[in-house]
């Protein structure tokens, strides 16, 4: 049966324009893929990618004609495409394709096909529809795999033979679990079944395919669906080893550890609706990285144990920042940041809260104290009741007194008062350890609230520190 699809209001004018250039080129035009799939999901719409069975190139040089406001044509030759911006859409253009696979790539070689050519080459049913763009069929659905069905049902499912489509290009396995997270749908029993299969074609994607992946199933309202999926399709053996590691129950004498892998999940998911924040959510999900590697049973408590896993993570997440080509600056910082911080609002909490030792946390942390303390509130996920409200009390007691000792001290970005330099002027060396040694002392007794937070009591000390340890003082200038 024939469907017509009502195209939005707001895009009607750019359809009509290709749509009629289509007609005095003679050639078949559709707006095709994600643009029809998040249309008919009511989802909000960025870019619009055209298909033509003709020359997609020549097609969008006479399209771009009916707007004056639009730039001008890119045009990618290599790829046989075209775009150009009009208003804040992008619209691409291709001529219709068919493909062919060899084993060692995924780059298939490409030669010009039929409309229907096109929609078989798609990874998915529901990003195989097209609509017709040219008067006399304008707004009709060319749906040849039921991918409407599969919208109302929630389903991911292949157009042809998943083992086929995976082997050809292995990232589809990973746009399967992408579009499942994002859309809360569920992979179809073939579909899934030739991931298990397939698993370790991935080989041949470059890191920065797979990681873009990950980072929008990271960034997906409930990321734990993309992850459960990896993990059991063993996709995620593939490529992330140390996250899978984290799966997985010990017993000892009767005493059990609870699953990081789970538990992971679920911290991700807690923070995802407290933070957009990419590199928060990804140090959710590598806070206990190094839980398995620091794993030990205790025998004379009778306990688990995860010494210094907090430190280990720092050094893991590197290891798979590396790997996984993720920016190796500020990013991949404020990740082992939060890594090696995240046990400390906790261990606070246990004792008598010290102002000194407010104080330190404000100053480790820094401008990022709020995001370590949206991570500890995250990582609460124990499902006894009266537990999870003493730490919410816990913690919303820390925040005050850090609130208290902020506004008092002033810590958020601050420097010591007495820099290197003064250090080695005052008392004539050069950069040394002794330098270090005094530095780091002025800075502790600050923070212990040994001296206050000034500089002359500041310069006092320092001379008595370096004295200590055998300076001789040679300037006394005082500021
Ligand atoms: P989004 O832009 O939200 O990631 P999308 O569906 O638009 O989703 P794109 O990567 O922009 O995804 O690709 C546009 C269309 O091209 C897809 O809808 C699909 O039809 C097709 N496509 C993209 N990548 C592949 C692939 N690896 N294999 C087969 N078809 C693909
Ligand atoms: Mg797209």
């Amino acid at each position: 049966m024939q469907k017509n699809i009502q195209l939005p209001v707001e895009h009607l004018p750019y359809f009509e324009a290709i749509g009629r250039a289509g007609d005095a080129l003679q050639v078949p035009t559709y707006v095709v893929g994600g643009y029809v799939r998040d249309l008919l999901l009511g989802r909000t719409v960025k870019d619009i990618d055209i298909v033509c069975v003709g020359n997609g190139i020549g097609l969008a040089k006479k399209s771009a004609q009916a707007f004056p406001t639009a730039t001008t044509v890119t045009v990618f030759h290599t790829f046989g495409t075209a775009m150009f911006r009009v208003g804040d859409v992008e619209i691409e253009f291709v001529g219709a394709r068919k493909e062919s696979y060899q084993a060692d790539s995924r780059k298939p070689a490409v030669e010009n096909g039929t409309l229907a050519d096109d929609q078989i080459r798609r990874d998915f049913s529901i990003n195989a529809m097209a609509i017709c763009l040219n008067s006399e069929h304008f707004g009709e659905l060319i749906d040849p795999f039921d991918g409407i069905g599969d919208l109302e049902k929630g389903i991911i499912r292949t157009p042809t033979d998943a083992d086929i489509t995976f082997s050809d290009d292995p990232l589809r396995m990973l746009r399967a679990i992408r579009f499942a997270t994002q859309l809360n749908f569920v992979l179809e029993e073939k579909t899934y079944a030739a991931i298990i299969n397939n698993r370790q074609r991935l080989h041949i994607i470059s890191a920065e395919r797979i990681h873009t992946e990950l980072n929008k199933i990271i960034a997906a309202p409930c990321p734990s669906i993309g992850f459960k999926y990896l993990f059991d399709t063993r996709l995620l053996h593939e490529f992330f080893p140390e996250l899978a590691a984290m799966q997985g129950i010990a017993v000892r004498n009767g005493v059990a550890h609870k699953d990081n892998f789970y538990h992971t999940l679920e911290v991700l998911d807690n923070i995802a609706p407290l933070t957009d924040n990419l590199w928060l959510r990804w140090a959710a999900l590598l806070h206990d990285i190094a839980k398995p590697l620091t794993k030990r049973f205790e025998e004379e408590h009778q306990s688990w144990t995860f010494h210094s896993h907090e430190f280990v993570g720092m050094k893991v997440a590197q290891q798979i920042f590396k790997r996984l080509k993720l920016p190796l600056g500020d990013e991949l910082k404020f990740v082992q940041k939060m890594i090696g911080l995240h046990q400390r609002p906790m261990m606070l909490t246990k004792d008598t809260i010290t102002d000194s030792a407010v104080r330190r946390i404000l100053f480790d942390a820094g401008e990022d104290i709020e995001a370590l303390m949206t991570l500890c509130h995250a990582d609460i996920t124990s499902k006894k009741e009266w537990r999870v409200k003493k730490y919410i009390e816990d913690y919303a007691y820390l925040k005050e007194r850090m609130t208290e000792i902020e506004a008092k001290d002033q810590l958020r970005n601050w420097q010591p008062p007495i820099s290197g330099e003064i250090i080695m002027e005052t008392f004539q060396i050069k950069p040394s350890r002794q330098v270090g040694i005094v530095k780091d002392a002025i800075r502790e007794a600050i923070l212990d609230g040994i001296i206050p937070n000034d500089y002359q009591i500041a310069y006092d000390f320092m001379l008595q520190k370096g004295q200590e340890i055998g300076l001789t003082v040679h300037t006394t200038h005082h500021s």
